[in-house]
């Protein structure tokens, strides 16, 4: 059954990290509305790609269906182009097609966006400190609100902590100190966003080394954070493998947090597959 909502984009720009992630841009349908944080499904019909009609396969009828993934936005609300950062799954049969993307390609965008990871979900008034805790792509919800100067404003202190296995593996290092650069000196605070940069399987200079759920429990996070972190003085928002989801909002309940409903609670998460 084919989807509904459904409009052709165009892919303006591509961005190779490693081998096996990748980000792209595409045109945003002026209708398009989303907020910070959500989802939307996209889809891609294989023998339509540029690099099908180079290899000459696009009679392959395996090519030619519809196929849809549910991709968190990176670029902001108020960007004229759609951002996403992607992982490219060996046999997965959407990604392994997806890294095959070109300019000019066309994919096409579900118009209903979803999910529930936004700054929306939390009642006034508000903590004094968001923490914001990724793996990989999930780190990408959360560069959208950032690029939002309400997150800036809502909060006295952002921390950021972004988990990958490899440096190569932490995409984005640049634009995260673009927006410390540009947003901090918005608010007049340059110092409001801590990026903390875990790499997990390599010695990287400045980037802690253990998993987030450890890192918390012996304080080392809060300590490079230069920010205690306490249940009634942080929102905490978990992005990414659905295995560190869980570890570390048990981790979290531990020391006093609970889950976010119905505006009440501090804990929101999104695994990301
Ligand atoms: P990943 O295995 O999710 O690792 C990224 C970071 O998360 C690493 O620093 C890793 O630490 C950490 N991590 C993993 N499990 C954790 C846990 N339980 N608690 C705390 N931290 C944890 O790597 P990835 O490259 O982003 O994802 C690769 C895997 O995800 C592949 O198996 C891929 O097939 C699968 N996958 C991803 C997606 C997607 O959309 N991103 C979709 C489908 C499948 P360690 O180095 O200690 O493990």
């Amino acid at each position: 059954m084919s989807e509904k909502n459904v409009v052709p984009v165009t892919v303006l720009s591509k961005t190779t990290w490693t081998p096996n992630l990748f980000s792209f841009t595409v045109t945003r349908p002026d209708s398009f509305k989303f907020t910070a944080g959500q989802f939307v499904r996209l889809g891609v019909n294989p023998s339509k790609l540029k690099y099908h009609q180079q290899q000459n396969s696009t009679t392959d009828k395996a090519l030619d269906e519809d196929i849809f993934r549910a991709y968190s936005i990176v670029s902001s609300p108020f960007d004229e182009e759609l951002e996403f950062f992607s992982i490219v799954i060996a046999d997965g049969a959407f990604t392994s097609q997806l890294q095959h993307l070109q300019v000019g390609d066309e994919l096409m965008l579900n118009t209903i966006p979803f999910g529930f990871l936004t700054l929306a979900r939390y009642q006034q008034p508000l903590p004094k400190d968001l923490w914001l805790l990724a793996t990989g792509t999930g780190l990408a919800p959360f560069l959208s609100m950032l690029q939002d100067l309400q997150t800036w404003e809502d909060y006295e202190h952002i921390i950021l902590a972004y988990s990958a296995r490899s440096q190569e593996e932490l995409a984005y290092v640049e634009q995260i100190e673009q927006l410390q650069e540009n947003f901090g000196s918005l608010v007049d605070n340059p110092a409001k966003l801590i990026f903390i940069p875990i790499v997990t399987r390599e010695p990287m200079a400045g980037a802690l080394t253990e998993r987030l759920p450890k890192l918390l429990v012996d304080g080392s996070l809060q300590q490079k954070a230069g920010v205690p972190l306490d249940p009634e003085s942080a929102h905490v928002m978990l992005c990414g493998n659905p295995e560190m989801v869980e570890d570390t909002k048990e981790t979290l309940k531990t020391m006093g947090f609970v889950m976010n409903r119905r505006g009440e609670g501090n804990i929101a998460v999104e695994n990301y597959w």
